[in-house]
C-alpha cells in the first residue's frame, strides 16, 4: 500500500506571530500577579535603586521592588483598562452612529459633532476628557472611551448607511417593521464583524492612550500601577537605571503592535464590509397640486390607481423631480410594463407605489391607491396592507436577501407577521413555495444562506417570498438585468407563471422594451419623469406614436436585425430631474421638433382606444404627420 505523504498545512508567520503574542499577553494578564506578585509588591530597601543585574534583569525601583516583575504584573491592569476603554468607546460610538443613521432630527447634529471631534487627535481628546471625568482609573477609561467614540460612530454611520440602503431592508420596511427591529435584525448583524475588527485594533491604541494618561499623572494612581504609571515613576532615574524605562516601554509597544497585528490579520482572514449614510422610512405626503397634463385612464376596476404622481427631492442644490406627472392604473391580473432609459423615472414610480421613497424624497399625487388602501396615508397599517398584498422583486437578488439570515427566515417572516401563521405551518408553506419556483431540494435550500445560491436561484427565492403572502400585485424592478440570458428567460417565464397561477397583477420595470413585450399586456413608455406613450403591447410594436418609442424599438435588436449595420442609437441626453422646460422634454433629441414643441408641453391625449401619446406630431393616429416624416425619424435613428 502506498502511503501518500500529506503535506503539512502551513501556518503563516503573519498569523502565528500575532497569535503567539496575544496568547502571551493573555497568559501574563491571568498568571502575572500570581507568579510575580510578591516580587512586584514587596519592598526591600536593601536593594533599592539597583541597576540591571542577573538578580534583577531590569533593576529595582526606589523601594527595592523588581521592575521586571512589576512590569509583568502590570499587564493585567493595562490590558483590562484598555479593553474596558474600547468597550466604552465602541458602545457609545456605535449607539451614536446608529442614532445618526436612523434619526432624521438628530442625524445632522450628531454628524456635525462627530466631524468636529474627529478633527482633534484622540490622545488630546483623552487628556481633555480625563480632566472632565476626574483623575484615576475610572476617569481615564471613560476619557479614552469618549475619545474613541467619534471614530466608532463614523464607521458605524458608514456601515449602517450601506446596509440600510439594501433591498432586504426596504423589503422589511414594506412589511411594516420599525427602525428598532431593522437595527437589531438587519443592521447590527451586518455591521458587527467590521466593528469588532475595528475594536481589536483599537485595543492597542487604547493601551498607548491609557499609558500616556498614566504617564502624565492623569490615569492610574498609586498604589495601583500600569505600564504608564511605571514609566512615570521611573522617569527621574532613567539615566542611572535605564531598565525602569525600558521594561514598561517594551511592554507598551509590544502590546500596541500585537493588537494591531491581530486586528489586521482578522481583517485579512474574515474580510470586512463596507457601507454609506443614513436613510429613514419613506414619508408619503398628501396632494400638493401637480401641474396636470392629462389623465390616463388605463382600465377600470383598478388594482392600482395612480393620478398625477410626482416624486420630488428638495436638496441643497435645489428641487429635483425624477417623476413629474404620471398617471396610470392596473387592473386585477393585468400585466403592465414601464420602459425607458436610465433616469426616466420608471423605478421611482414603482418605488412610490411600494412606498419605498426615502427621505428627503416626497411623494405627491391626486390619487395613489392600491386595492382599498390610500398609499398617501400614514401609519403601519398601510405598510402591513402592502406587506400582505404586494410583492416586490428587486434587480439584484444578492442585495435583496440579508446575508446574515437564512433563506428560510426570509420566507417564513411574511406569513408569521401578516397571516399570524404558526412557524411550523409557515415553514411547510415556505418549502412548498421554494418548490413552486423550481428550486431543487427546497428543504435544504431553506436552511442555507444566500451566498450558497446562484444568482438565478436567489431571484427565484425573492419570487418565492412573494408567494408567501397573498400577493395581489407583483412589482418586478429590472428583475433579470443582473442575470445571464438563459436564466433571464427562466425568470421571466416564472414571473409570468406565478402571475397566471395567483391572478396577481404585475408592474414590470425594464429598460429593455423587448423584455417587457414578452410579459406585458400594456406598456407605458417613460421619458424624463413623464409617461410619453401608453398602449397595448401589440400597438406599441405595430404603430408606435411617439418618436421616442419608435427610436427605442429601432435601437432594440431582434432576429431580423442586420448584423452588418451598426445598431441605431438615440443622440443627445435626457434632461435631468432638476431641469424644468416649458415644452417637450424630448425636443432636443427629436427630429420632428418645431417651435410648438419647444414652447409648450404636449398633453397626453388619446389617439385610439387604449392608446395615448404626449406628442404634438405623433407618428400614427389622428394628427399624425405623413409617411415622409416618419421615414425621417427612422432615417435619423
Ligand atoms: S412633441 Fe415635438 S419634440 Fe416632442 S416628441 Fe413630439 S414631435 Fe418630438
Amino acid at each position: 500500500m502506498t502511503e501518500v505523504a500529506r503535506k503539512p498545512r502551513r501556518f503563516p508567520l503573519s498569523t502565528a506571530i500575532p497569535l503567539a503574542l496575544l496568547l502571551l499577553f493573555v497568559f501574563l494578564s491571568i498568571a502575572g500577579p500570581w507568579l510575580w506578585g510578591t516580587d512586584a509588591e514587596t519592598s526591600n530597601v536593601a536593594v533599592a535603586d539597583q541597576g540591571i543585574s542577573s538578580a534583577h534583569w531590569m533593576g529595582t525601583d526606589d523601594l527595592g521592588r523588581d521592575v521586571l516583575a512589576r512590569t509583568l504584573v502590570a499587564t493585567r491592569s493595562s490590558l483590562v483598562l484598555a479593553v474596558l476603554a474600547t468597550i466604552v468607546g465602541g458602545c457609545a460610538g456605535v449607539a451614536l452612529g446608529l442614532l445618526s443613521a436612523v434619526s432624521r432630527r438628530l442625524g445632522r447634529l450628531i454628524d456635525g459633532a462627530i466631524g468636529l471631534l474627529l478633527a482633534f487627535p484622540a490622545l488630546l481628546l483623552a487628556i481633555f476628557f480625563a480632566v472632565l471625568f476626574g483623575i484615576g482609573s475610572v476617569g481615564s477609561v471613560l476619557a479614552v472611551g469618549a475619545a474613541f467614540a467619534p471614530g466608532f460612530a463614523r464607521i458605524t454611520q458608514t456601515l449602517t448607511a450601506s446596509v440600510i440602503s439594501k433591498e432586504y431592508v426596504e423589503a422589511s420596511r414594506v412589511l411594516g417593521k420599525r427602525p428598532l427591529y431593522l437595527t437589531f435584525r438587519h443592521i447590527l448583524p451586518n455591521i458587527g464583524e467590521p466593528v469588532i475588527l475595528y475594536s481589536t485594533i483599537h485595543i492597542g491604541t487604547a493601551v498607548l492612550a491609557l499609558s500616556g494618561l498614566s504617564f502624565l499623572g492623569l490615569g492610574v494612581q498609586p498604589p495601583s500601577y500600569d505600564w504608564g504609571r511605571l514609566l512615570n515613576e521611573g522617569l527621574t532615574r532613567i539615566y542611572t537605571n535605564p531598565g525602569v524605562g525600558i521594561a514598561p516601554s517594551i511592554a507598551i509597544v509590544l502590546a500596541g503592535l500585537t493588537f494591531n497585528m491581530v486586528g489586521e490579520r482578522l481583517s485579512d482572514i474574515l474580510g470586512g464590509r463596507t457601507a454609506a449614510p443614513p436613510k429613514l422610512p419613506s414619508k408619503q405626503r398628501g396632494l400638493d397640486p401637480a401641474p396636470a397634463r392629462a389623465e390616463t385612464t388605463g382600465t377600470t376596476g383598478e388594482l392600482v390607481e395612480v393620478r398625477n404622481l410626482r416624486v420630488v427631492y428638495h436638496t441643497v442644490d435645489g428641487v429635483t423631480t425624477p417623476v413629474r406627472d404620471v398617471s396610470f392604473s392596473i387592473a386585477p391580473g393585468e400585466k403592465v410594463g414601464i420602459v425607458g432609459e436610465s433616469g426616466s423615472g420608471k423605478s421611482m414610480t414603482a418605488s412610490a407605489v411600494a412606498r419605498l421613497i426615502d427621505t428627503p424624497g416626497r411623494v405627491e399625487a391626486r390619487t395613489l391607491r392600491f386595492l382599498d388602501a390610500d398609499l398617501l396615508g400614514h401609519g403601519t397599517e398601510v405598510d402591513r396592507h402592502l406587506g400582505r398584498n404586494m410583492s416586490v422583486v428587486f434587480q439584484d437578488p444578492g442585495e435583496a436577501l440579508n446575508p446574515a439570515i437564512k433563506i428560510g427566515t426570509h420566507l417564513v417572516e411574511p406569513s408569521v407577521i401578516h397571516q399570524r401563521e404558526p412557524k411550523p405551518a409557515a415553514r411547510r408553506k415556505a418549502i412548498k413555495a421554494l418548490g413552486s419556483v423550481a428550486i431543487s431540494d427546497p428543504a435544504r435550500r431553506f436552511r442555507q444562506h444566500q451566498h450558497e445560491l446562484s444568482g438565478g436561484m436567489k431571484q427565484r427565492v425573492c419570487i418565492a417570498i412573494g408567494l408567501m403572502g397573498e400577493a395581489r400585485l407583483i412589482i418586478a424592478d429590472e428583475p433579470t438585468t443582473a442575470l445571464d440570458v438563459t436564466v433571464q428567460r427562466q425568470i421571466l417565464r416564472l414571473i409570468n407563471d406565478i402571475g397566471e397561477m395567483t391572478g396577481a397583477g404585475l408592474l414590470f420595470i425594464s429598460h429593455d422594451i423587448a423584455v417587457v413585450s414578452e410579459l406585458c399586456d400594456r406598456i407605458l413608455v417613460m421619458y424624463a419623469g413623464f409617461v410619453v406613450e401608453e398602449a397595448r403591447t401589440a400597438d406599441v410594436f405595430t404603430s408606435p406614436a411617439h418618436p421616442y418609442t419608435a427610436m427605442l424599438l429601432a435601437a432594440s435588436p431582434d432576429m431580423d436585425t442586420d448584423k452588418s449595420r451598426q445598431l441605431p442609437t438615440i443622440d443627445g441626453r435626457m434632461p435631468g430631474p432638476g431641469v424644468d422646460l416649458p415644452g417637450c422634454y424630448f425636443a432636443a433629441r427629436c427630429p420632428r421638433a418645431d417651435v410648438t414643441c419647444t414652447e409648450s408641453a404636449p398633453p397626453l391625449r388619446t389617439l385610439a382606444e387604449g392608446h395615448r401619446v404626449a406628442c404634438w406630431h405623433p407618428l400614427t393616429g389622428a394628427g399624425a404627420a405623413g409617411d415622409d416624416e416618419l421615414t425621417g425619424v427612422e432615417a435619423k435613428i
